[in-house]
């Protein structure tokens, strides 16, 4: 009999659940209409899945090992590529950690740049993941809302959650390391202004601070609003840490291809956390998306762009789904960028008595309730909150808009039944 003690170590501790596999399987258990988890369920656009299919046909080398910190075609594609975006030359070796999807770009950068004790500041709502990336690397996650700003009526964009530069401030402490931000933000869609990275970005110069960007929705942003890279504004290059996603980037969510962008002396220390656990990641995926890189590039600007298709399909969809959840009585809160929605759901009443646990977060009994007795999958926001602001944002769902229109069109039956029956 082996003590319990010695079945696991303790970083394991706390970080035993996960919003996304607890969700996704409770939507594929009643073959719920599935808005939760944020994948396409379209296909990928033709050209890169040709190329894929390229590659696999493309000899021994593209079977085997490549590069151990990106197969060299996709590095060379992403530095030329993002050098004239960041405006600052990237070198394809030395700045470029090619690895599997954003998530191990995010493991990797924690895992080398925090220290016992170091205190990372994260704005919520945040990519759940980052919580339990900071705590294993032995630091100390802390929490800084975006709050609504609410004059005289309903938060109707994701424009209006703003991040208090004093608030933001008052969290810094001698043990700080580094600020998270992620924009387009998952699950609220704030697309972060230029003023608001420029405020980020002082106070990350004035304490040298490092910044964690991750930025795998960078191509979808709606109505006008700008992407903007921090690590484009003076003096952040050296400084940050730029998180992207081929998934995200050309609808391919199960290739699995991320990167991580930033000075060869940040990136080095990636690197050496990549070697000694993943090593390597897929060659023809990664030559696949190399190809996409390429194409891309030229059609830059162009309506041809697929970086110009896709957010023009998905306003569609925002659109569709927003005035879907508007006629229900759900109040949506119309993302600038990325592929959720959130939408209000205090107005709604629902009997939740029969849900399993009273503990749970009102949010995450609502969305059970949802997927059960309506077959409608979504994800519950406190999800994306901290533990100490969990209970104040418990009356939104997250909203996935990139699906078929059949899929939008399956969730608004579900919606209309249901608001009839009210
Ligand atoms: N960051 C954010 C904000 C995300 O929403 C996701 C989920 N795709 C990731 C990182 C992880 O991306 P990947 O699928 O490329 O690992
Ligand atoms: N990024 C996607 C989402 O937010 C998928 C996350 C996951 O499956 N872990 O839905």
């Amino acid at each position: 009999m082996i003590m319990s003690g010695r079945l696991h170590a303790r970083r394991t501790d706390g970080v035993g659940t996960n919003v996304w596999v607890e969700f996704t399987q409770l939507a594929a258990d009643y073959r719920a209409v599935n808005l939760g988890q944020g994948f396409p369920d379209f296909s990928p656009p033709p050209f890169i899945q040709e190329a894929f299919c390229k590659a696999v046909g493309g000899g021994p080398p593209m079977h085997q090992y490549t590069r151990a910190f990106g197969h060299p075609p996709l590095v060379k594609s992403l530095a030329k590529f993002f050098s004239r975006i960041v405006g600052h030359e990237i070198d394809p070796f030395e700045d470029i950690l090619v690895t599997v999807g954003a998530y191990q770009a995010l493991f990797c950068a924690f895992q080398a740049l925090v220290d016992e004790g170091d205190e990372v500041i994260i704005v919520e709502p945040f990519f759940d993941c980052y919580q339990p990336m900071v705590k294993m690397a032995g630091g100390k996650a802390v929490y800084v809302p975006l709050r609504p700003k609410v004059e005289g009526g309903a938060v109707l964009s994701s424009g209006d959650w703003v991040l208090s530069a004093e608030e933001l401030a008052s969290k810094i402490t001698p043990h700080t390391k580094a600020i998270v931000i992620n924009t387009p933000n998952n699950p609220l869609g704030k697309v972060y202004k230029t003023e608001e990275l420029q405020m980020i970005a002082d106070l990350c110069i004035r304490h040298d601070l490092l910044c964690i960007s991750d930025e795998v929705y960078e191509w979808l942003t709606y109505d006008g609003a700008k992407h903007v890279k921090i690590a484009s504004l003076p003096g952040m290059w050296e400084r940050t840490i730029t998180v992207g996603s081929a998934g995200k980037t050309f609808s391919a969510t199960g290739w699995k291809v991320g990167w991580a962008i930033s000075s060869g002396q940040i990136i080095k220390h990636l690197k050496a956390m990549h070697q000694s656990s993943v090593f390597d990641c897929a060659t023809a995926a990664q030559e696949a998306v190399a190809h996409g890189f390429e194409r891309e590039y030229q059609l830059f600007g162009t309506p041809e762009s697929y970086f110009q298709q896709l957010p023009a399909m998905l306003h569609h969809k925002r659109k569709k789904l927003a005035s879907c959840l508007e006629s229900v009585g759900l109040q949506p809160i119309m993302p600038e960028g990325g592929y959720f929605m959130m939408a209000d759901i205090s107005s709604v009443r629902v009997d939740l008595s029969d849900q399993s646990t009273n503990d749970e977060p009102y949010d995450f009994r609502f969305v059970k309730w949802l997927i059960k007795e309506k077959g409608l999958a979504t994800i519950p926001v406190s999800a994306f909150y901290s533990p100490e602001h969990r209970e104040d944002f418990d009356k939104y769902i997250r909203f996935c808009f990139v699906k078929e229109d059949s899929t939008l069109d399956a969730a608004e039956n579900i919606l209309r039944k249901w608001s009839h029956k009210k």
